[in-house]
């Protein structure tokens, strides 16, 4: 995600796939098959569906229990954990108060079933009989999601309808067990497995979809219309619809990007800034996997959210923010989208590389006048900052990188921490090894760790692939001992 503060612009992005495979662990095939139907009625403020989910377990242990996340019920009135800050009620909730939650209607093909977790955030589904490793069970859940109008995640805006995280999806595998995370609203709290989705979604005729995959079928339905999509391999699916949008496209490489923009005098550039990027980023790290990639604009209180091939951005942000954010956003989709981490404990993980990603875009293309220099010397003052503040309000700072989301007080810090600190680690790096082994260890992350969860060792041994060890470096930035 990208978040714009009080300084220049802090990006939070998250949701990282878990991938059944850490380095030692043999590769396991895509465990879990979505095939979801669901229909956005805006007179409602709902959306209805199902979802069947063919699930093979991929650990090494018997499971009796899936596990699925329920986020839309953070949106409730009374969530322990709100999806919405302090800090950004108001530019969230543009018609006052709303709420927003996800019922559970039904579940088929299990013994029994309940709504629990901390914050009513998790569905438990027991299954009939013990799932012994590579079987496979088919359970059939309807859900309804109740949307809040609110410019976030999920909720109803001005302009149309944001759906990241509107069905029940499975929770992410973590040491052989679902992991399960309340919604931290400092960061993106986010962290399941990489899946095949088949969605059918109908809306009113007069909305354009925008969505993670590619539509195979368009069809009419009087005054409906109901798209089939399809993706392959994702951590996530998320839909944006809009009455308003208008599209521009263009194939770069064997990939379709396209720009969903209902507010932007500048449609042209900006679509030209995400195609150059999208070159970049394809060049300098890895080739892209998916078929597509779209970047949409929604009304978001934030600057913008990346979810797998596709990104949103706020349409009401300063030229400079817009372009950083749709630079920082389609950065995302090699760091959360494609290689996956832990984003519920090494936020810096991917949204430090996302910076550092935006900042070595800015450096190779000049005519933006935008200083990577200077954007880590921002870095590093806000860093500083952070450490005076923090210690002189508390005492002491607590600089640890990897840490829960549970454990930021507030999303200034996660925001010095994550994005701040995460840009200066990844400059130190590139600094230390130089830029030629950096580059060939990024490219050496993203090859060994696609479609995984990579953990922070999994990143020490792509440099050390390249060439270089770097261990002791980057546990002295995460661990907090090092001084900045
Ligand atoms: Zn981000």
């Amino acid at each position: 995600m990208k978040k714009w503060l009080c300084r220049v612009l802090v990006i939070v992005c998250g949701a990282a796939c878990l991938p059944f495979a850490s380095a030692c662990q043999k590769e396991k095939k895509i465990a879990a098959n979505y095939e979801i139907v669901a229909e956005y009625s805006p007179e409602l403020s709902t959306v209805a569906g199902t979802v069947k989910l063919e699930f093979t377990n991929p650990t090494e242990r018997a499971l009796e229990t899936l596990k699925f996340n329920l986020y839309p019920n953070a949106y409730r009135e009374n969530a322990l954990y709100k999806a919405v800050s302090s800090s950004y009620q108001k530019a969230a909730y543009y018609n006052g108060k709303s709420y927003g939650s996800i019922t559970v209607l039904s579940v088929s093909g299990a013994k029994s079933w309940s709504v629990g977790g901390e914050d009513k955030n998790i569905l438990l589904v027991e299954l009939e009989k013990a799932l012994y490793p590579d079987e496979k069970t088919v359970v059939d859940i309807g859900f309804l999601t109740k949307l809040a109008s609110v410019n976030h995640r999920t909720g109803v805006t001005k302009n149309g309808v944001n759906l990241g995280n509107f069905f029940p999806i499975l929770c992410g595998l973590k040491d052989g067990a679902f992991y399960e995370s309340v919604y931290y609203s400092d960061g993106d709290p986010f962290y399941s497995n990489c899946a095949n989705y088949e969605m059918n979604f109908v809306l009113p005729k007069d909305y354009v979809l925008a969505s993670t995959g590619k539509v195979k079928a368009e069809k009419s339905l009087e005054s409906k219309k109901e798209y089939t999509v399809y993706a392959t391999n994702v951590r996530d699916f998320a839909v944006f619809a809009s009455e308003k949008y208008a599209v521009l496209e263009k194939k770069i490489g064997g990939v379709k990007v396209k720009y969903y923009y209902y507010s932007d005098e500048n449609a042209e550039a900006h679509f030209e800034t995400v195609g150059k990027a999208f070159e970049y980023f394809s060049e300098s790290f890895g080739e892209y996997p998916y078929s597509e990639y779209t970047v949409a604009q929604a009304d978001f209180c934030y600057g913008g959210m990346e979810y797998p091939a596709i990104t949103i951005v706020n349409p009401f942000l300063t030229e400079k923010e817009y372009t950083h954010t749709l630079v920082h956003e389609t950065a995302h989709q090699w760091w959360y989208a494609v290689v996956g981490s832990d984003q519920t404990t090494n936020a810096w993980q991917d949204e430090g590389l996302a910076e550092y990603s935006a900042k070595l875009f800015f450096d190779a293309h000049g005519e933006y006048g935008v200083s990577g220099k200077e954007l880590v010397a921002d870095s590093l003052a806000a860093v500083r900052e952070y450490y005076r503040t923090y210690g002189s309000v508390f005492g002491e700072a607590d600089t640890r990188m990897t840490r829960n989301l549970s454990e930021y007080l507030s999303e200034y810090e996660y925001r010095s921490i994550a994005y701040d600190k995460g840009m200066v680690l990844f400059d130190t790096l590139r600094q230390s090894v130089g830029k030629k082994k950096f580059s060939a260890a990024l490219k050496r992350y993203y090859k060994d760790n696609k479609f995984k969860i990579a953990t922070p060792a999994n990143l020490v041994a792509a440099f050390e692939r390249a060439g270089v060890d770097v261990a002791g470096l980057v546990e002295s930035f995460t661990s907090g001992k090092g001084i900045v």
